[in-house]
């Protein structure tokens, strides 16, 4: 089956702006949503193609890799970022509270497969610089024993009396607006439209039996703790002729003793010496990639932050990188010999300080003091 241009799904012109693309998409959204579209199997499919162009084109390095190399260009394993993103949040300003995560919730035709959670702990560089990972997954998957058909093997369905193989029961209704058609999957088949006589025993009929799966995720680089990464179709396997659900892979991040990350920024302490600092020097910065050198300028103060550019954690959407901001704290020096300490004093008075000494006796009886 072709997949339909994006531009021509969201009925907009190639070079329109973002504002346009997100306009048009909450109008034919509105116009195709399944709750607005009871049983209509052609708005649900525009439903679903607009939601996936537009989950393409709002966002730019999608929609630029789009541009250049076509469906080839955005279709690499389903992945997509920001979770439940950005499409459901527009759905929830369109709809308001009442409308619970698209069209897996409806009481009719062949039931979608249910999504499943999986967790993830990454070390700080595998987020940063992106990990393949592989995971197991218990999901549930065809029944080898009956090929998921829920009737024991050599045995055949039946198609169900009650709905005539519909799988729908359509019952007319009288409401103070008129007649109205209440459609509802019929109870007998559990809307299959087919009875099992003779029930699979490996599954008790349903089909399905519960597997593990090795899946390998493409961790891009640039996530961080919170990130869910959506594997389309990933998860449990629906009704038959209905999609498997998604899998959500949440994502956690162990922190670095050496940085903290604050979006695609990240932060460092240096400790620099007393003279470096009032001098100025050539000092080593800790970066994810290794030591880089610095020119500290003469008489930087204690606790003052220079940024190192394009040194942070790169951008998951877009490309570039966060920067990397380090914060110089000197160090007092401790345990001097005596020629140094004559040094000092020797500099003190070159300064014109009157250097007095600390009494040692007072000192310790303040200490006593605070002890009684
Ligand atoms: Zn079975
Ligand atoms: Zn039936």
């Amino acid at each position: 089956m072709a997949v339909r241009d994006y531009y021509e799904i969201l009925e907009v012109s190639k070079n329109a702006s973002s504002e346009e693309i997100k306009r048009s998409f909450r109008r034919l959204a509105k116009k195709y949503h399944p709750d607005l579209n009871p049983n209509d199997s052609e708005a649900e499919k525009k439903f679903k193609e607009v939601n996936e162009a537009y989950e393409v084109l709002s966002d730019e390095e999608k929609r630029a890799r789009y541009d250049r190399y076509g469906h080839a260009g955005v279709n690499q394993q389903g992945t997509d970022f920001g979770g439940f993103g950005d499409i459901f949040d527009d759905l929830f300003d369109i709809f308001g509270g009442g409308f619970s995560r698209g069209f897996n919730n409806r009481q009719r035709g062949p039931q979608r497969g249910s999504d499943i959670r999986y967790d993830i702990t990454l070390e700080f560089r595998e987020a940063v610089f992106g990990v393949n990972k592989q995971i197991s997954v218990t999901r549930m998957e065809e029944c080898t024993n009956c090929d998921g058909t829920g009737a024991k093997p050599g045995t055949t369905k039946t198609t169900c009396p009650k709905c005539k193989g519909v799988g729908e029961l359509r019952y007319n209704q009288q409401t103070p607006f008129g007649r109205m058609v209440r459609v509802m999957p019929c109870d007998e088949c559990n809307g299959t439209g087919e009875i099992i006589k003779e029930k699979c025993d490996h599954c008790n009929g349903t089909g399905k039996e519960q597997k593990s799966k090795k899946i390998t995720i493409n961790i891009p680089a640039g996530v961080d703790d919170g990130n869910v990464i959506t594997l389309r179709g990933e998860g449990n396997i629906g009704e038959k002729n209905a999609p498997r659900g998604d899998l959500y892979v949440y994502i956690r991040v162990k922190e670095d003793p050496l940085f903290k990350r604050e979006g695609n920024n990240l932060y460092v302490t240096v400790p620099i010496t007393f003279t470096q600092a009032t001098l100025g020097a050539e000092i080593e910065i800790p970066t994810l990639e290794g030591n880089v050198s610095y020119s500290l300028p003469e008489g930087t103060k204690s606790n003052s932050t220079f940024r190192l550019k394009n040194k942070g954690v790169p951008y998951v959407r877009g490309t570039g990188r966060g920067d990397l901001f380090f914060t110089v704290e000197i160090v007092i020096p401790t345990n001097l010999n005596d020629k140094q300490k004559k040094m000092l004093i020797d500099m003190s008075k070159e300064f014109g300080e009157q250097y007095k000494a600390p009494n040692k006796k007072r000192f310790f009886d303040k200490v006593k003091d605070v002890f009684h």
